[in-house]
């Protein structure tokens, strides 16, 4: 057996973010930039005022009355020419140029205008420069706005639009395929023969992939054949960016997902026993005139599930760019006791955790464990870890992967509920 990070390691060895390709801005929401960029104008470009008011020069307005000569007006999109001199004030609307001598602005609400539109009496003091957007203030000409590893969020593609940009080089988001491979799986909602089941593994990861932003490619099912497993894969690698299988990767005699990737992929196909439970037998291989990398997993739901998360989502965040591929690992109280025997294997155990009153991540185990358990799966939002040994009691401090975090913004939102 070899540990969880070895075999993680084995996988990500010969993977490298997929060819950048140039896409629109707006296309590019969640995709991982592949090149830097500097800004080209400084952000804002030109001194503006940030509210509606009055722009003055600072040192006149030290009192709570000062009486104002309005000179001009100027609004968003235009600029005056005007100078405000000694005792004199221009009308201005937030975005607007500062007009030249003016070094401030006074808000609107603290001015009162007389009725012939001529004098402003402004009714608080301010500090020259108040209600002023300087130039370069967010930006400077030169200063890096992406670097390769940056997710395009809305406030960066924003900023990139304000400099004029149209279009991003980004790591296209990976293609995966998933198939489901054993002959007691049949399709649709018919009755089931002897020994049949439906196909739940495909549903989940096609799912699974999905909700972690990546383009899901339904493969079908194949039946436990080394001639259909291997025209399956041949035709994959060429429409896919990665592979997921599922089942026939243990020692059953009907195992032949991971002869076939041997067959297929020789020195660059590692059939692996992992120390982890669920999800033990685990194949990788790697196709190197595609660069398309193939997972095996264990055919067990729940096995499937833990599978994905510890060795193929990693792998798919490296294919589209990103640089943190793991899921977040936090500290949590164990709300209950989580007992397991010794047999040299990490064990992962779904869980549901929440931020408790006393500001800390409680988590609460999932009550039925089994592999084959898929539904008693449903709802958990990490994974606790617990290393080879005798297990957790009560109140232990345990590490957990964090699966889902806005299920822990829900909870933490309910209980503020009465
Ligand atoms: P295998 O890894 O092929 O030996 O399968 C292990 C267990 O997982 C068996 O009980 C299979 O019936 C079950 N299994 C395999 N594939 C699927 C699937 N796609 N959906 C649901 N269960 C499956
Ligand atoms: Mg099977």
């Amino acid at each position: 057996m070899i540990g969880a990070e070895e075999a993680r390691s084995i996988v990500l060895a010969p993977l490298q973010p997929l060819a950048p390709v140039e896409r629109t801005l707006a296309e590019t929401i969640g995709l991982v930039a592949s090149s830097t960029v500097y800004a080209t104008e400084p952000a804002p470009s030109f001194t503006n005022s940030a509210m509606d008011g009055f722009a003055v020069r600072g040192v006149d307005v030290t009192t709570s009355s000062t009486r104002l000569r309005i000179v001009d007006a100027v609004f968003a999109g235009e600029s005056s020419e005007v100078v405000v001199g000694v005792g004199e004030a221009t009308r201005i609307m937030t975005g607007a140029p500062l007009p030249p001598g003016a070094d401030t602005v006074c808000p609107r609400e603290d001015a009162v205008v007389d009725e012939d539109g001529r004098f402003v009496t402004l009714q608080r003091a301010v500090v020259p420069g108040d209600c002023v957007r300087h130039v370069g203030e967010d930006l400077t000409v030169g200063q890096t706005l992406v670097s390769p590893g940056d997710v395009v969020d809305p406030a960066l593609l924003g900023a990139l639009a304000a400099q004029g940009m149209t279009s991003l080089l980004v790591h296209p988001v990976p293609r995966v395929g998933v198939l489901s491979t054993g002959n007691e799986l049949v399709e649709g909602s018919g009755r089931l023969g002897p020994g049949q089941i439906r196909d739940s593994n495909r549903p989940t990861l096609l799912a699974a992939l999905r909700q972690s932003g990546f383009v899901a490619i339904d493969l079908g099912t194949v039946r436990d054949s080394k001639r259909d497993l291997r025209a399956a894969f041949e035709r994959a690698r060429i429409s896919c960016d990665a592979v997921i299988s599922t089942g026939g990767v243990s020692a059953g005699d009907a195992d032949f997902v991971k002869v076939v990737l041997a067959e297929l992929f020789v020195e660059h196909a590692r059939s692996m026993q992992v120390a982890i439970r669920p999800g033990k037998p685990f194949t990788f291989a790697y196709d190197e005139s595609t660069n398309t990398p193939f997972f095996g997993l264990a055919g067990n739901p729940v096995s499937t599930l833990v599978g994905f998360e510890l060795f193929v989502r990693p792998a798919l965040r490296r294919l589209a760019g990103h640089h943190d591929l793991e899921r977040p690992s936090l500290s949590m109280v164990l709300d209950d006791d989580l007992v397991r025997r010794p047999d040299g294997k990490l064990h992962l155990v779904h869980g549901v955790c929440r931020i408790r009153e006393d500001g800390l991540v409680h988590v609460e185990r999932l009550a039925r464990r089994g592999s084959h358990l898929l539904f008693a799966v449903a709802g958990a939002n990490c994974l606790i870890e617990a290393p080879d040994g005798e297990g957790y009691r009560v109140g232990d401090t345990v590490r957990a992967l964090l699966l889902d975090t806005s299920e822990l913004n829900g909870v933490a939102h309910d209980q503020r509920r009465p």
